[in-house]
């Protein structure tokens, strides 16, 4: 039997065509595993030789994957060095490509948010943009999410590139947008920090909705719910991007808002990741977008069942070249899924290593306090659960809604059966808790302070 061809990603940037992008996408989804494996090494071969050629950072960096012929030579890959996000921001100007190729569209500017303390600007191309979009459109698809539904996005709103599209008049719409625009819903957008009690009315009003929200964000909604049960909005799923889903989360959202939640992990630098098996419950890698390598300490890739760090490489920003990118985002690998899809999964996303404990053996373990557990000794007050040293931690609760109950002493010893190893918790009561600037709030943390590691409040 001869291979199914899959069409060359060029040929549908050369027509603009997003939709041939996403067809492309499409038949990627189900194909072979060595298929696929040929379709990603004929990408990662053309943006290296793009590298090579018009990027001055990559240049020296990556020559010595050109064999005599001034091919590629892919088994070199792992003598590539990694590169991070200080590398980016001493070497931004090299890495500008010196040119792009037409067919891939506007260069833009975009910054990630700036929970790092100061935003990273980076630029990308119009077909890397399509790209993501497309894997996004894709992942919606096999949950069988309806176009034709509203979609309400709450997430930070600074540090968006902006796009001819924000400027017009007729009123935006989520979905393909090759599709005819009255098969589509209305797509609105709102501030993270909203105060809760509008975020809700506006939820309401819009009917049966998607929402699209970040995890510490969709939690807050359900803790409002459950204390004003009557307000619950009909919300028909929950796409969380950009932090770690824990168990509690997905309970929380079941229980208050009635939905189920679809994650995706990606990176602002890097796009789409991994996206949530539909009925797996692990997390495809892409591999049509993204070489993802999951590397231990010593910089070898991980079996199946180990976890280290998230090292990525987009294949279509052609503007700024990320080659081998490792973020401080830390996962598992999963091998293959029981789905049958060919990408290979990651069977957890675990997110920063900050947002973990450190157990004397030097094991990273991560806390999963029940929010409903904890209502008992807390009530409806915000929560926090960091590591302040070795064997230290501290439960921070907010002051919170008026005459919520605090039985510390309780809420103690709770934390205390919960996490792994040996532990002294102290509470801390009336703590400053909520979202960061870019919208994020870590529940669980590693904060040894000025005195221990230098960490930064979240990721
Ligand atoms: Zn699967």
């Amino acid at each position: 039997m001869s291979e199914p061809e899959l069409p060359d990603h060029d040929e549908h940037a050369d027509s603009g065509s997003p939709e041939g992008f996403y067809n492309t996408l499409l038949r990627c989804e189900w194909t072979e595993p060595h298929i696929l494996a040929k379709f990603q090494e004929n990408s990662v071969k053309k943006i290296l030789q793009h590298a090579i050629r018009h990027v001055p950072y990559h240049r020296d960096r990556l020559g010595f994957l050109l064999d005599g012929n001034g091919n590629i030579n892919l088994s070199r890959w792992l003598a590539v060095p990694t590169m991070s996000r200080p590398d980016v921001e001493r070497n931004y100007q090299d890495l500008i490509a010196e040119e792009v190729p037409k067919s891939h569209g506007e260069v833009l500017t975009a910054s990630t948010s700036a929970s790092h303390g100061r935003p990273l600007v980076l630029k990308k191309t119009r077909l890397h943009d399509t790209a993501i979009a497309c894997a996004s459109f894709r992942h919606a698809r096999t949950f069988d999410l309806d176009w034709a539904r509203p979609l309400v996005l709450i997430r930070a709103l600074a540090g968006r590139a902006r796009r001819p599209s924000d400027t017009a008049t007729a009123p935006p719409k989520w979905g393909p947008d090759w599709m005819d625009p009255e098969q589509r819903g209305e797509r609105v957008r709102m501030s993270v920090h909203t105060p809760l009690a509008r975020q809700i009315e506006r939820l309401c009003e819009m009917g049966p909705t998607y929402l699209n929200t970040s995890p510490a964000n969709a939690m807050a909604l359900a803790a409002f719910v459950a204390r004003h049960p009557e307000k619950r909005p009909a919300i028909l799923a929950l796409l969380t991007v950009g932090e770690y889903v824990s168990q509690d989360t997905r309970r929380e959202c079941r229980e208050h808002l009635g939905c189920e939640l679809i994650d995706v992990f990606s990176t602002a630098e890097c796009g789409v990741i991994a996206t949530q098996c539909p009925e797996h419950g692990g997390y495809h890698m892409q591999p049509e977008l993204t070489v993802l390598e999951i590397l231990d300490q010593k910089g070898k890739p991980c079996r199946p069942g180990e976890t280290g760090r998230i090292t990525a490489t987009p294949l279509y920003n052609y503007a700024m070249p990320l080659v081998r990118y490792q973020s401080e985002d830390y996962a598992t690998v999963g091998g293959s899924c029981a789905c049958g899809r060919p990408a290979p999964i990651l069977s957890k996303v675990l997110g920063r290593s900050n947002h973990h404990f450190v157990l004397p053996d030097g094991r990273y373990v991560r806390p999963e306090p029940s929010s409903s557990e904890l209502r008992q000794f807390i009530g409806f007050r915000r929560w926090q659960l960091v590591q302040t040293g070795t064997g230290q931690a501290e439960f921070r609760v907010s002051a919170g809604p008026g005459g919520d109950p605090l039985d510390a002493e309780a809420a103690e010893a709770y934390i205390s059966s919960i996490i792994e190893g040996e532990f002294a918790v102290r509470v801390i009561r009336d703590a400053i808790l909520g979202p960061t600037s870019g919208g994020k709030f870590a529940s669980v943390l590693r904060d040894f302070g000025e005195h221990g590691e230098a960490l930064a409040n979240v990721g």
